[in-house]
């Protein structure tokens, strides 16, 4: 996810571009900013590039599925399906409105199993949000079939698979809302920053609204806006969109290097008859920026994991079953509903008992599973190198496991 290993003079025209007049701020300064709007110049590539109607660029991703949850209305008391396989953010939005994340099982695909969110779904379920996780999408088909028979919204936490797409339209740009994160190790960053996409004009607006104090941006001068409803400061800064901006010119580049990269790498590791693949719902649509593999056994990959960290070459590897930011089984903060200012006693109740559910059917997945970064940099030599190591790592392991047999 690295659009920051390709950074260069196209960055740093754009940052001085604003370093130049000085207007940090994204509105407003309409005469001494001479005419630069990197924000709004970002918006209007986005909905280009990705192909949807109306594009509202906020501080963060969290703050994107902030303002997405609450531009559709999603708020206290109502149920959010996701899935136990996402990063945090994902429940830390839900659960600043007062809705109520309801992690469901993953599949093969790593993201939503629609079987499990259809058994999810009860009178106060308002959303179901798919995580595109690492790169590739949800079975957006079957997620869209299940909002449409039981009238929810689909949300898409985007985050991590920018330039990835599902039978030919681009992730995010599906849903009813959709949401970037252009943090600093996302497929193209600003530094810190996020985006809700959407096509419905009214989304837009709140969205636009919800992220600048409730300010309604009608008129020229901003102390005289008005304010239909309360919102937040989650404005992104004109520095901020000129790195965007930079990066989305590059996007295509990125993507394709991750392509030929992931597929190098790909081929290297298929030549082992016991490491299979994630599914990937629209194999076209992939954007690669890892690849993901399983291995037999939990104890197998364990020992992979372990044997790779021995040798030095762990990084870029990620065993996400013991990570603390990916995956439910670590979450205990979130088990536990640990917050800083209380919940509504009814919200800490939900959330406590919905994530002690059993995860047993995610835990057989993400026990086995390994995701490999696909870096920009890589030579071919050095992903040949890579594949080799891993390779015969797991030859290694597996004979070593015969033997014992
Ligand atoms: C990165 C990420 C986010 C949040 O983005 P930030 O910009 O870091 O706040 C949300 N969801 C997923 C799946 C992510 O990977």
């Amino acid at each position: 996810m690295p659009g920051f290993e390709l950074w260069g003079a196209e960055e740093r025209k754009e940052v001085n571009d604003v370093l130049e007049t000085g207007i940090l701020m994204r509105y407003g300064f309409d005469g001494p900013r001479k005419g630069i709007w990197k924000s709004k110049e970002l918006e209007e590539a986005i909905c280009k590039t990705f192909g949807c109607n109306y594009a509202q660029l906020v501080s963060s991703g969290t703050a994107a599925l902030t303002t997405a949850i609450s531009a559709l209305g999603i708020g206290a008391g109502d149920e959010v399906i996701m899935p136990s396989f996402t990063f945090v953010a994902s429940f830390e939005a839900v659960l600043s409105v007062g809705a109520i994340p309801v992690m469901v099982d993953i599949d093969e695909s790593l993201t939503l199993n629609p079987e499990a969110v259809r058994k999810a779904i009860t009178p106060k379920t308002k959303c179901v949000m798919p995580v595109h996780m690492c790169g590739s999408m949800a079975d957006l088909d079957a997620l869209q079939a299940i909002c449409k028979e039981h009238n929810l919204i689909l949300l898409e936490d985007a985050c991590q698979s920018i330039g990835a797409s599902y039978k030919g339209k681009m992730l995010g740009s599906i849903g009813d809302a959709g949401t970037f994160s252009f943090d600093f190790v996302k497929t193209m960053t600003c530094a810190e920053g996020g985006v809700v996409m959407t096509n419905k004009e009214d989304v837009y607006i709140k969205s636009d609204g919800y992220s600048d104090h409730g300010h309604d941006h009608k008129g020229a001068d901003r102390g005289a806006d008005l304010h239909p409803f309360i919102g937040y400061n989650f404005r992104i800064s004109e520095l901020h969109a000129a790195i965007g901006l930079a990066q989305i010119k590059k996007l295509d580049t990125f993507l394709s290097i991750q392509k030929k990269n992931h597929a190098q790498l790909k081929s290297i590791l298929s030549t082992v008859p016991e490491i299979s693949f994630r599914v990937i719902p629209d194999p076209n649509g992939d954007s690669c920026t890892f690849l993901s593999w399983f291995l037999p056994t939990e104890e197998i990959t364990r020992a992979v994991v372990a044997d790779l960290k021995e040798q030095g070459i762990l990084a870029g590897n990620f065993y996400w079953y013991d990570n603390n930011w990916h995956y439910i089984r670590k979450w205990d903060h979130l088990k536990n509903s640990i917050t800083l200012n209380a919940l509504h006693p009814d919200l800490k109740q939900a959330v406590i008992s919905n994530t002690s559910k059993n995860f047993a059917a995610s835990d057989a997945i993400m026990s086995r599973c390994v995701s490999t970064a696909i870096s920009l940099l890589w030579t071919d030599e050095q992903i040949a190198e890579k594949g080799n190591k891993i390779v015969a790592t797991v030859k290694k392991v597996l004979a070593k496991q015969k033997a014992t047999v």
